[in-house]
């Protein structure tokens, strides 16, 4: 057991956890960063992010996520490495178990994020980083010129789509049924681009080659008919949604049915002194930008519900 309680621990690393950090530790708070499987976040994942406020020129989505840690840690933000295994939010202080280790909260800001959909293939998840991947931004460059599916019908599918456009040879969108989530503008953009194919409907039974430990096709089957064939592909792009991170605190928050934070109302949660911030809770907007004002307004909810308990 940890002797000492902290005022503030914050779950994740990303735009929304380091921005809590940024403010609890410029309130004097000290607060300790527990980093996650992912640290930094989506944003990781991201290159050249255009949209965040401040930079007319646009800045890597890593460089932006690092420059917010050193700004928190600058303000004396505590950083570990790790991820929250167990919580007990039922009395105060809160309690938390990363690496067998269990320390002890007055307040907890949930930044942990949302990470990608897989399929559920036992060969889909054997082949991720050898064909398959669940980021375009990422792994795009490593297709130049071949042939790579994206499964998916919502805005996600369509951005790689048109993303991978840039390095792939052909991209085709393979989605489940007839109808698209994403946006109008978004399927229109796809639909222009000579480079994009679209399949539907259609699902992704298997991905091959396990054996050989890289990607060679895939074998798709028309739910309406049942009908099955097999495709040669170089890769396979998963971009079906996201799950939020919240395994660990079932049973100890409210959470709605997909897993999603529950709000009621600011950054609070159903328990008092626990505060959600970023895309943890929010499954509409999911931008850095709303994240990090997510993670400021936890700051500010965890600062003031200290201050009202006398700390
Ligand atoms: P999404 O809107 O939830 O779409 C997920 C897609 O994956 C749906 O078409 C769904 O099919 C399909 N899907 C889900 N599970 C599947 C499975 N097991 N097998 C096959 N297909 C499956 O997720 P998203 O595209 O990641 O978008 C999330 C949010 O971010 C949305 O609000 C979106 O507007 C936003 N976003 C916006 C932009 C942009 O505007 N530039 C870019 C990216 C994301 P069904 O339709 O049949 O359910």
């Amino acid at each position: 057991m940890g002797t000492e309680v902290r005022n503030v621990v914050i779950i994740g690393s990303g735009c929304a956890g380091n921005t809590a950090a940024i403010y609890a530790a410029r309130a004097n708070l000290k607060p300790l960063v527990i980093t996650g499987h992912e640290p930094g976040g989506q944003l990781t994942l991201t290159t050249l992010v255009e949209n965040f406020p401040g930079f007319p020129d646009g800045i890597d989505g890593p460089v932006l996520v690092e420059n917010m840690r050193r700004q928190a840690e600058k303000f004396g933000a505590e950083y570990r490495r790790g991820a929250v295994e167990e919580v007990d939010f039922s009395k105060r202080p809160f309690r938390l178990r990363v690496d067998n280790e269990w320390i002890e909260a007055r307040t907890v800001i949930i930044a942990s994020g949302a990470s990608a959909r897989w399929l559920g293939l036992e060969s889909e998840q054997k082949l991720i980083g050898r064909g398959v991947s669940s980021c375009a931004t990422c792994d795009g460059f490593f297709f130049r010129d071949r042939k790579v599916i994206v499964v998916g019908g919502g805005d996600s599918a369509m951005e790689e789509a048109i993303f991978l456009t840039r390095f792939a040879r052909e991209v085709t969108i393979v989605h489940r049924r007839h109808q698209f989530r994403a946006s109008k503008i978004m399927v229109d953009r796809a639909r222009s681009n000579p480079k994009i194919k679209f399949l539907m409907p259609a699902v992704v039974e298997d991905i091959y080659d396990v054996e050989k430990g890289y990607v060679t096709g895939v074998k798709l089957r028309n739910p309406e008919t049942g009908e099955t064939w097999i495709t040669e592909v170089d890769g396979v792009f998963i971009a079906i949604g996201h799950v939020p991170n919240t395994a660990v605190f079932r049973g100890q928050i409210e959470l709605d049915p997909d897993g999603y934070i529950v709000s009621k109302g600011g950054a609070k949660t159903s328990v008092p002194g626990v505060f959600h911030a970023g895309d943890v809770q929010d499954r509409v907007y999911r931008q850095a930008v709303t994240a990090a004002a997510a993670g400021c307004m936890a700051a500010i909810e965890a600062e003031r519900f200290l201050e009202a308990e006398g700390y």
